[in-house]
Formats: C-alpha cells, structure tokens, sequence
C-alpha cells in the first residue's frame, strides 16, 4: 500500500539542479550494478553529494554491493511522516526495492513479479518520496535492456545523462547499442561508453582478453552522432578482487584502490 500515487514534485525532473546519470546496459551480467555503485562512492570520495537510485527493480543488487545487506538481511528505511530516509553507505544515500521487500516469513528480501505501471511508480516515489535533499549527483542503476523502466526514466528524467556499459564482446555492445539508442529517443544524452570486464594482465605478464576486445568502441561509433562523439571513457579490466569485494559487500574503489579496475573506476569518475 506504499505504492500510492505521488502527492510531491519529482525534484528531479525538469530544470533540475542535480546531475542525473543514468547507467545502462544492452543485457545483465556486464558488470553495470558493480560499476554504478563503485562509480557512486568515487563520486562522493571526490566531496560531491552523491545519491542512488536501484531502479533495476527485478535484479536489485545495490544494497548487496554497497554492504547494507547484513547476512543477507536488508535493513528497512526509515520514514518520517510520508518522507522516507535513503539509508547511507559510504556517503553515497541510497534507495532499492530491495529494502521494502519482505518474504512471507518477514526476511528480507523478497522478489517482484511487478508489471510496467507498478515499475512505472516506484521510480516516481523513488524519486519524489525519497529524502535525498541537495545532490551534486544522482545515479541510475537501470535494468538492462529497453524495458518499461527505460522509458519511464525518460519521463520522469527529461535531462539525464546516460552512461552505457557493454562488455568488449559483439553479443553485448550489440545490444548496448540499442539501450543508448532508447535513451536517445526518450530524450536523454548519451555521454559516453564505459567497457567493462576489458583484458586483465595476469602475474606473469600473460594478457587475458576473455572477451575479446573491440566493444566498447563499437558502441561509441556507433552512438555517435554528427557534431556529437560520444566516446569510452573508461575500460575496466577483469578482477578477481573487483568480483571478490562485490560479494563480500565492499566498493573496491574503497576496499583495494590500488587494483587496476578501481584506478579505472576513479579515472572514470575524474572524467564525468
Ligand atoms: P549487471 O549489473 O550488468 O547485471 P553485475 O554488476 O551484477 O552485472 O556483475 C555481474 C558479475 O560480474 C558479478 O558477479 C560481478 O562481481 C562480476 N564483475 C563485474 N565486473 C567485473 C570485472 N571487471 N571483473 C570481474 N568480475 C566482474
């Protein structure tokens, strides 16, 4: 019954103060929710205010990743009148489906079998019922693909930036190029391509290209436009450490900065 109609202004909507990036991707496991909420911490270690929104609603894994999930168990946000608190992890305030959901026997969390109205407003009451106050930044953790999210966002966020991340192998800059694309036609500018789970140099000098090479350029050429580049702004290598820290619930950014996909990652947040 929290999902009523929104009764506020979306602070975020048009003529926004905050910059709004939007985190996409063509298909799941390319690394998105992991770069997203390492990018979200690099921000907010750089000073920046710096706000979260899960809005990959049926893979939520934010609160996972940014260790507010304790033994599996995702702790309730606490509301205040019809405002509701983003819980804090490393600077970054942070919201996620994940935190509301329960399990019939009251553990946390459950899943969603919602459909697009539903996904529809919970973005909107992400984005208006939240208490995020001043932000410099707010991030999108969006659901890969062209779904009903996507375009939701690009109503309720006319002026977000879109970040796309793709893997360097044809099977998902193929369809990163399609998210950008979407976003693009819902009215946002694609800002650039980050390229994740690029060649990792292992111990004995020996490069690992596991996914081969040549996708995150592929999506950059092909979101250009004329009098627009839009270009890689960051290729983040395989890590063993940067996966290790994901599950264990500590941003690498933080946890082992001196890893060559955490250097990327801050290199990435320089250049935003
Ligand atoms: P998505 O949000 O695109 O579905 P995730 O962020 O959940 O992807 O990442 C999928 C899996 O890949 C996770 O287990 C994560 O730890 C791992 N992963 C992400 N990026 C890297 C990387 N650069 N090197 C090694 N493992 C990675």
């Amino acid at each position: 019954e929290r999902l009523k109609g929104p009764h506020k202004r979306n602070p975020f909507g048009e003529g926004t103060l905050t910059r709004v990036i939007a985190v996409t991707s063509g298909k799941g496991g390319v690394g998105k929710s992991t770069v997203t909420a390492n990018l979200a911490v690099a921000l907010a270690q750089k000073g920046l205010k710096v706000g979260l929104i899960d809005a990959d609603v049926h893979g939520f894994s934010i609160p996972q990743l940014l260790g507010l999930a304790q033994d599996g168990e995702v702790p309730s946000p606490t509301q205040v009148g019809d405002l509701i608190l983003p819980p804090v992890a490393h600077d970054v305030k942070t919201i996620s489906i994940g935190m509301f959901l329960r399990q019939s026997d009251g553990s946390t969390p459950g899943a969603v079998m919602w459909r697009g109205p539903m996904l529809h407003r919970t973005l909107e009451q992400f984005l208006t019922d939240v208490f995020f106050g001043d932000l410099d930044v707010l991030l999108l953790d969006m659901p890969p693909g062209t779904g009903d999210i996507a375009i939701s966002a690009g109503h309720l966020l006319p002026g977000a930036e879109v970040l796309v991340v793709t893997t360097p192998q044809p099977a998902a800059s193929d369809v990163a190029i399609r998210s950008g694309l979407v976003a693009r036609q819902v009215g946002q500018r694609v800002i650039g391509v980050v390229e994740n789970m690029a060649a990792m140099t292992m111990p004995d000098g020996q490069v690992l290209d596991l996914f081969g090479s040549g996708g995150g350029d592929e999506v950059a050429a092909a979101l250009s436009e004329e009098g627009e580049a839009v270009e890689v702004l960051a290729s983040i290598p395989l890590s063993q450490a940067l996966r290790a820290d994901g599950d264990a619930g500590d941003p690498i950014v933080v946890s082992h900065p001196e890893d060559p996909s955490a250097r990327a990652i801050h290199a990435l947040a320089d250049r935003l």
